[in-house]
């Protein structure tokens, strides 16, 4: 029986993690390949946090950046985390060194050769990545997994920088990569099983939970949440302020809104001083140096202690900018324009074969983007709630912006009494 037909959040909770493991259409026998030592390239933020994941399950690492000083910064900041963990008593100080010489620095792609698996976690630029693919391909042993943490990219491009497209796979760690449990396994058009299979055992070894998903931009959790920023975006344009839409999503359970999460991340994430990009606002807080928590002002204003402020001076530069007039709206439509989008999406993917079941999906949402526990992910809450109010909003908005048109099989289980949670639409296939 379906869980999510009893009702019971934390029985379908747990039976999602658990399918979330089977990848059918992979014997399960498959020979994998052995993973002795890990490169890693880019000492930024995202590869520093990834090299703890090794370093911790006592994994050597070979990390490369570009500069002397970009390696010791990475991995000053790796220090740092594993002293703090070890002063708050969550290992003996001595595990510090010993994590710590687990970490080897180097200058040089070449010198990564010999590892069984590398992970790219330079900037988020293809043509960067595709250099390194080209240079990949020239360096590393046969057999070596290559693998990219792109948030968004397309891993097939990147795989065809290579002569060895089979070994190619993307391995979607989340921010900060240390902590987040979640690992979206990124399986390309060519990826062999055996990579794949390889994966996910190494996700267990580091105590990740692993989702396989399908290329397809922002893959099945930024495809997701792209889908409720941009709704979010919509909203300020027809007169809400960032604090009306945030304190809507709070109150549905998630821990931050859209602005509050874009304040910590970075405004100036994908921006360069004087970019026009396709958020005008985004652009104008940059401007001037409103670039989030780190600069201690974003779309919020901050007081000492670090919580958040609605802004006089952010809602001069929405005003100045859409030229709306302040408008009033239920936290009950601001949660279903926001939250319903991401529904529908979820069923695009299903629909389109990029993500292997719908409970791949909530375990996604649940352990990458604080999706509330009691609402179970986007497909168990869809059936909390049922296909046709999803579908009467998607209506209303597709008839806005057809790329929130309702999904074929949205309108079906509307018709028919179906359930999200049991959409079969034959799995991932890349
Ligand atoms: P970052 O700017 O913090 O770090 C990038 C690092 O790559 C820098 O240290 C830079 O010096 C190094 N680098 C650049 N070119 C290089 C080269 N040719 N050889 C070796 N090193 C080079 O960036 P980040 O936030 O760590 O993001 C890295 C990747 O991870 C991006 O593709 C990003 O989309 C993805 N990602 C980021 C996040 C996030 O929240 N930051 C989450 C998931 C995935």
């Amino acid at each position: 029986m379906n869980p999510s037909a009893t009702g019971d959040v934390e029985a379908y909770i747990a039976a999602a993690g658990k399918a979330a493991w089977e990848v059918p259409g992979i014997d399960p026998s498959t020979p994998r390949r052995r993973i002795g030592t890990v490169g890693i390239i880019g000492a930024g933020t995202m590869g520093g946090g990834i090299a703890m994941n090794f370093a911790t399950a006592g994994i050597p690492v070979r990390i490369v950046d570009t500069t002397q000083d970009a390696l010791d910064r990475g991995l000053r900041v790796v220090r740092g985390n594993y002293q703090r963990s070890a002063d708050k008593g969550r290992f003996p100080r001595h595990e510090v060194e010993a994590r710590m010489a687990r970490l080897d620095g180097r200058l040089d792609i070449a010198e990564l050769g010999n590892c069984d698996l590398v992970i790219e976690a330079v900037f988020e630029n293809m043509d960067l990545k595709r250099r390194i693919f080209a240079e990949l391909d020239k360096v590393m042993k046969p057999g070596a997994i290559l693998a990219t943490n792109t948030s968004a990219l397309d891993i097939d491009e990147i795989a065809s920088a290579t002569s060895r497209p089979a070994d190619v796979i993307g391995l979607h760690f989340f921010s900060p990569a240390n902590v987040m449990k979640l690992l979206e396994i990124v399986r390309a058009g060519q990826t062999a099983p055996d990579v794949v299979a390889t994966c996910m055992d190494l996700a267990r070894t580091i105590g990740k939970v692993a989702v396989l998903v399908g290329v397809c931009p922002g893959f099945v959790g930024n495809r997701i949440l792209f889908a409720r920023q941009k709704q979010a975006l919509r909203l300020i344009r027809k007169g809400l302020m960032p604090w009306d839409i945030d304190s809507a999503i709070n109150a549905f359970g998630f821990r931050m809104g859209p602005f509050q999460m874009s304040d910590l991340a970075g405004l100036d994430i994908g921006w360069s001083k004087g970019a026009t990009t396709q958020n005008p606002i985004r652009d104008a807080l940059c401007e001037i140096d409103r670039r989030g928590q780190k600069t201690g002002a974003g779309y919020y204003d901050y007081d000492d202690a670090r919580r958040p402020v609605p802004s006089d001076i952010t809602a001069g530069i929405i005003r100045d900018i859409t030229g709306a007039e302040p408008i009033a709206m239920s936290r009950d439509e601001i949660i279903e324009t926001c939250i319903f989008p991401m529904i529908n999406e979820a069923v695009k993917i299903l629909e389109e074969n990029k993500a292997q079941r719908p409970s791949d999906i909530d375990v996604v949402w649940l352990n990458g983007y604080g999706w509330p526990a009691e609402k179970g992910g986007p497909m168990f809450y869809g059936d909390m709630i049922g296909a046709k109010p999803v579908l009467a909003r998607m209506e209303r908005l597709g008839a806005d912006d057809p790329e929130f048109t309702p999904a074929a099989c949205l309108r079906r289980l509307a018709e028919s009494g179906g359930s999200f949670t049991a959409i079969d639409c034959g799995g991932l296939k890349t």
